[in-house]
């Protein structure tokens, strides 16, 4: 037939074949490979504990892993997630007044008025996201170090504040303080069960069970926190610890 040419088994067919073979080998490794992944993100679904899944909701029952700070971070840049959060840990919080005084903007503020050991001043106005951090810190690291190092509970915890209209250290130049925005929590120590109190001014070194407890609650406190500052960063912070859901993370 007139422009039908015979295929010959030459070089050029075996390379088309092969070249064909290649492919199918390819879309098999691929698909072989996405089962796999496939298996595993199952497995893992069921398998490992929700704090170390990051697509798994964030709760306050569940114990500090290795995705809770992205989970803390997601939840919280949501408000109406972020309250969901809190409410179903059992914190009650009240709604703070938003605030637009010069570069002091506070939105999606809040006051957290029960469910876990309270802030001392109480009035310490949050952003819900650092509420939640907060709230989260307290429930799976201050109680839990308190009871492994000091066998009782925290029944308070001394703060030096949250929401205050400032550039960091107080300067009049300078960065804005994750305070101004009401993102930053100082805590300046903690009231026990049995009437006495450890501070971070005089209790941080100490080699023992309360110097072992602030800095469990330091560590974990990174695991929560973007930024944790202690007496360990500099002289600033010899009496608190800054804790703050906003800027780069930093642990010190
Ligand atoms: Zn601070």
């Amino acid at each position: 037939m007139a422009g039908y040419r015979v295929p010959h088994p030459d070089k050029p067919h075996i390379a088309h074949h092969a070249r064909r073979q290649t492919i199918a080998a390819r879309l098999v490794g691929v698909a072989l490979l996405w089962s796999l992944v496939a298996v595993m993100a199952f497995v893992a679904d069921r398998a490992v504990p929700r704090q170390h899944l990051p697509w798994k909701k964030l709760t306050l029952v569940d114990p500090v892993g290795a995705a809770t700070r992205v989970k803390a971070a997601r939840a919280g840049a949501d408000p109406a997630a972020c309250r969901a959060v809190l409410a179903a840990g059992g914190i009650a919080y009240a709604e703070a007044p938003a605030s637009t005084q010069s570069w002091c903007v506070v939105k999606d503020a809040v006051r957290i008025t029960s469910g876990m050991a309270p802030l001392k001043p109480a009035d310490a106005q949050m952003t819900c996201k650092q509420a939640l951090a907060v709230a989260l810190w307290e429930r799976q690291v201050v109680q839990p170090a308190a009871f492994a190092e000091l066998d009782q509970a925290v029944v308070g915890i001394d703060h030096y504040g949250s929401y205050s209209c400032r550039r960091i250290y107080g300067q009049d130049e300078g960065p804005v303080s994750e305070h101004a925005l009401a993102n930053a929590l100082d805590v300046a120590g903690f009231r026990l069960a049995d009437g006495t109190t450890i501070s971070v001014l005089n209790d941080w070194k100490d080699p023992g069970p309360r110097g072992r407890f602030l800095r469990k609650v330091r560590d974990g406190g990174c695991k929560v926190f973007l930024t944790v500052l202690s007496p360990d960063y500099n002289a600033e912070h010899a009496n608190h610890l800054h804790m703050d859901m906003g800027g780069w993370p930093k642990c010190s």
